[in-house]
């Protein structure tokens, strides 16, 4: 039997991260950015003004007081837009509005708040200091600067940064394309009628979930009963929209474990026994035209959740790029409420609550072993990870503990 280690890390060798995808900003949006994006010019372009108001010399608005206004012609308006060349004579003011470009000698805006607001003529009753009011070309942002780094995550505000620098497009982390599909002939769609001996597909939905939480698209091809021609039709198709295949069910060493069967006559997906439990029945490889990784899971419930865990999510997130460190899930310390038991060398996942106490954490089993308990399984919140060395945790025991944090998955979801 293979070790979890030893499965792990050929999995892992099938996939490498996606390369970048050139995006529109929109599509862009929550996604990791693959490029230091540099201005190509400056922020603010041109120098403009910050008020409504008037531009104007400061020599000829320097007596300017409450008690002894100066009154100056208008020789104009510059609005927002405006994109003739406007020079100022002395002893002139132009109206200008709030990001008109300066015209060239003003020196300084006088808002309209300390005038009495003139069309034709205008009493300016306190003198600016010099610049005030003008917002200088380049002092938000430098052209040739670095305005965001590789890795950052596009939020709204980084993507408004993108667009006031002019660019339309962005190379970012495209997701991983997950396809899952379940086989068995005793499956049904959930919500139709479950008939004797059948069962409704569980493994599907939970593992498209799963696969999104760890930060993939997804796409749920659905049941196919244990028929090999169908299995490959079914395969063939869906290759296209996947950068990974998932199946449960079907890799034991069943009389109809089509998968195992079909999938072993290509000669590129190997099927093994690792040591661990549940998941024994394993299988992975590649597929297709374009060597599309595929991993067959096993078809009990607690033995796909956990392989998918253990196999599948870091598989997913080195396609989504993440680095070799941030590939598992966290694992924390604590004391087992209870005994646990294991088998020898096999490396136990039992389902667990972790809690956080002020004394550390601490793992309470939940429900028996049996890896189809999907009952159990749904109040779990981490694995309780039993070595292959230890055969039996004590109560009050040190445990390793693998947090299963959805919540946090979904927090990140949430930003793409
Ligand atoms: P298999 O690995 O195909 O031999 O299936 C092992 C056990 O898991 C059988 O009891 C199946 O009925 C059950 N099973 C397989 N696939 C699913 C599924 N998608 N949802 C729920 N149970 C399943
Ligand atoms: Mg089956």
């Amino acid at each position: 039997m293979k070790t979890v280690e030893e499965h792990l890390a050929e999995v892992l060798a099938l996939v490498a991260p996606l390369p970048p995808l050139d995006l529109q900003l929109l599509d862009a949006h929550g996604h990791t950015l693959l490029e230091d994006v540099v201005a190509p010019q400056d922020l603010p372009g041109f120098d403009n003004s910050a008020m409504d108001g008037y531009a104007v010399r400061l020599t000829d608005v320097a007596a300017a007081a409450e008690g002894s206004p100066v009154t100056m012609p208008v020789t104009g308006d510059i609005a927002a837009g405006s994109r003739s060349a406007y020079a100022l004579g002395p002893g002139f003011t132009a109206r200008i509005m709030t990001g008109a470009p300066m015209p060239r000698h003003a020196d300084a805006v006088v808002p309209v708040e300390w005038t009495d607001g003139g069309v034709a003529r205008v009493e300016i009753r306190r003198a600016p200091a010099l610049g005030e009011h003008i917002r200088r070309a380049g002092t938000d942002v430098r052209s040739g600067q670095v305005v965001l780094e590789h890795g950052t995550v596009l939020g709204p505000t980084q993507i408004g940064l993108l667009a006031a620098i002019g660019r339309d497009r962005v190379l970012i982390q495209p997701q991983p394309r997950v396809v899952v599909l379940s086989t068995g002939d005793e499956l049904v769609e959930p919500g139709q009628p479950i008939g004797m001996g059948q069962v409704a597909d569980a493994n599907s939905y939970m593992l498209a979930c799963a696969a999104r939480e760890a930060g993939a698209i997804v796409y749920r091809a659905g049941i196919v009963g244990d028929d090999a021609r169908k299995l490959m039709n079914v395969l063939e198709d869906q290759l296209i929209r996947a950068d990974l295949v998932i199946t449960t069910g079907g890799v034991s060493k069943g009389a109809y474990d089509v998968v195992k069967e079909v999938l072993s006559r290509l000669g590129t997906v190997s099927f093994d026994e690792v040591a661990m439990q549940p998941g024994k029945p394993q299988g992975f490889g590649t597929i297709g035209p374009d060597d599309t990784p595929i991993l067959t899971l096993p078809g009990n419930p607690v033995s796909s959740y956990v392989s998918f865990e253990v196999f599948a999510r870091p598989a997913l997130r080195r396609l989504a790029g993440h680095a070799d460190d941030e590939l598992r899930r966290p694992l924390v310390t604590g004391r087992s409420t209870a005994a646990m038991r294991s088998p020898a060398a096999r490396r136990q996942y039992v389902r667990v609550r972790a809690e956080k106490r002020r004394e550390g954490w601490s793992a309470t089993p939940v429900g028996g072993h049996g890896s189809h308990l999907i009952g159990s399984l749904a109040q779990a919140n981490a694995f309780a990870v039993i070595g292959e060395h230890v055969v039996e945790v004590p109560t009050g025991g040190n445990v390793e503990i693998m947090l299963l944090d959805s919540a946090r998955d979904r927090q990140d979801a949430a930003r793409r």
